[in-house]
């Protein structure tokens, strides 16, 4: 897939916004650091977009009334390493609801898990593997890993 590549982002950073499938919606990667001693890839996210989704309603367009303070969210690890996506999420004035957390296109609303980890979870739990080993696979909590795996139906 051809994508514009914006002054001064590095190839990873093309390649975070490619595999998260951010382009167009008004967020891009800000920058990506790897944390050697961690093992952990930090990817931050930043919002440029004057209009977004209704976290509540879902209705599209609603204006950007502000910004939040920054939250994480841990994603698939890439090339072995634990990545973490960190953005600042905002608000938007809905026509129907009022002043509501906006619809991000990565979480579930309170989730600290992006879908595709999510996704990941529900995909091994529903393979009759235990809960407790697949918090061990991806080096969760299991408690956390077990509200993940009901939420979608799983066994827990
Ligand atoms: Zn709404």
């Amino acid at each position: 897939m051809a994508m514009a590549v914006s002054e001064g982002l590095t190839q990873m950073d093309v390649l975070a916004t490619e595999a998260l499938g951010l382009d167009g919606d008004g967020w891009e990667v800000e920058s990506c650091e790897f944390d050697a001693a961690r093992e952990e890839l930090s990817v931050s996210l930043n919002f440029t977009g004057q209009r977004s989704t209704c976290g509540t309603c879902g209705r599209r367009e609603c204006k950007v009334y502000d910004t939040q303070t920054s939250k994480q969210w841990r994603h698939l690890n890439f090339l072995h390493c634990r990545t973490i996506l960190r953005a600042a999420s905002h608000r938007v004035s809905c026509p129907t609801c009022g002043v509501r957390a906006a619809q991000l296109p990565w979480a579930r609303k309170r989730s600290s898990y992006t879908l595709a980890f999510e996704y990941l979870v529900a995909r091994l739990s529903a393979n009759r593997l235990p809960l407790s080993a697949v918090a061990d696979l991806v080096e969760e909590p299991y408690a956390r890993i077990r509200r993940v795996a009901a939420h979608y139906g799983g066994h827990g």
